[in-house]
Order: structure tokens, then C-alpha cells, then sequence
């Protein structure tokens, strides 16, 4: 073989790679994107079902069938993440230490963990951080939902799941010091923290995709 012909066939091998690794590289960040767009659905239909349900989160037993109902395809579509092989209809739990819980009783929802990628998939997976999936599935990490109905966000660490301790009265809870006024502000401000996303913003960032 000459000099010339080695060197362009050196050419097209070194560029078929280069192609089949970017090719590759688009397969999964497109797998990224539904299941991060996956989270942020069913934060935007918590958010409703908190609006239906007196400010109370899902209970464990019924969550997929009570949150699809707010969902555009009302199917199980997106509580599958892409990357799941199991024939089961959740790969997401949700967070048991807040399932059913009243939302004012979440100290940070912002920071709390609502949905996570479940090693456990089921009907309605629900479990707590020992139950996160491991190795990470995605490159970014792990995808996540939080209380406050914002998702879907990476993390390569497991996020707080513990929602902290009930508010009472005369409170053991919140800031050492911290008076009853300042912790009502304190909670109002977590609230205004809330998703305000629509369900029309989430189907034009999912057809637009
Ligand atoms: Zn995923």
C-alpha cells in the first residue's frame, strides 16, 4: 500500500470514529434531556395535585396513578427514565419520608428531595436515599425532583431527603432564637420558592426539544 493511500484510509478511520463517538454522544444526551424533561413533568403535576388536595403530597401507595391523571399523555411515559430496561412502569420513586405530607411541613422544599431514580422500579416505587440508583445513569449524575416542584436537576451526590421536623407552636423547630413571626415569613418566603412553570411552558420545552 503507498504512502498516500495508508494515509487516506488512516483519514477515514480515524473520522468513522470520531463520528460514531459523536453520534453516541447525541444518543445519550438526548436520553439525558427526556428524562430530566420526565422530572419536570411531574414536578409541574404535583404542583397541581397539592393545588386539588389541600397542600398535601401524593401518598406512597398511589402516586403514578394519582399524578398522571395531570399529565398531557396521562401515560407512563414519563415515569420511565430511557436509560431503564425493566418492563416496570416507574423507574422514579418517590421520597417516602414526604409522601402524603402535608407541604407546609417541609422545611426547605426547595432542597428536599420529591422524585429520585429509584434502583427499586414498580407501580409506584417509593422508598428513601439508601434506595437511589447507583452507579449514576446519566453523565451529569443522577436526576432529581424537588419538593417545591422543580425538576429535573443532576446531582452526582444523593440531596437531602429528610423533610425536617413538623412546625409547632412555641417551636422546637427552625432557627435557635428564632421568634414566631420570623418563622411564618421564613415559611412564606420558602413557599414564594415554589415552581411557577406551566403546563404550557412544559410542553413547549418538550416539543421543542
Ligand atoms: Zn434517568
Amino acid at each position: 500500500m503507498s504512502a498516500k493511500r495508508l494515509a487516506t484510509v488512516m483519514v477515514l478511520v480515524v473520522a468513522t470514529g470520531f463520528i460514531g463517538g459523536y453520534a453516541q454522544y447525541r444518543w445519550r444526551e438526548s436520553r439525558d434531556l427526556t428524562c430530566l424533561s420526565n422530572l419536570c413533568i411531574l414536578g409541574a403535576a404535583s404542583q397541581m395535585y397539592l393545588a386539588d388536595f389541600n397542600d398535601t403530597l401524593p401518598p406512597a401507595e398511589n402516586w403514578v396513578d394519582d399524578l398522571l391523571v395531570y399529565t398531557r399523555s396521562g401515560s407512563g411515559d414519563v415515569t420511565k427514565c430511557p436509560f431503564e430496561r425493566s418492563a416496570a412502569r416507574s423507574s422514579y420513586g418517590l421520597n417516602a419520608l414526604v409522601a402524603g405530607k402535608p407541604y407546609a411541613q417541609i422545611e426547605d422544599p426547595g432542597r428536599t428531595v420529591l422524585f429520585y431514580e429509584t434502583a427499586h422500579p414498580g407501580d409506584n416505587p417509593s422508598g428513601g436515599s439508601d434506595d437511589v440508583v447507583t452507579p449514576v445513569r446519566h453523565v451529569p449524575g443522577n436526576a432529581y425532583t424537588y419538593c417545591n416542584g422543580v425538576g429535573g436537576r443532576w446531582s452526582m451526590t444523593v440531596p437531602r431527603f429528610d423533610p425536617g421536623k413538623p412546625p409547632r407552636m412555641g417551636g422546637a423547630t427552625g432557627a435557635v432564637g428564632e421568634t414566631q413571626p420570623a418563622r411564618i415569613a421564613r415559611r412564606r418566603a420558602a413557599r414564594g420558592g415554589r415552581s411557577s412553570v406551566t403546563v404550557s411552558q412544559i410542553r413547549s420545552r418538550s416539543t421543542s426539544k
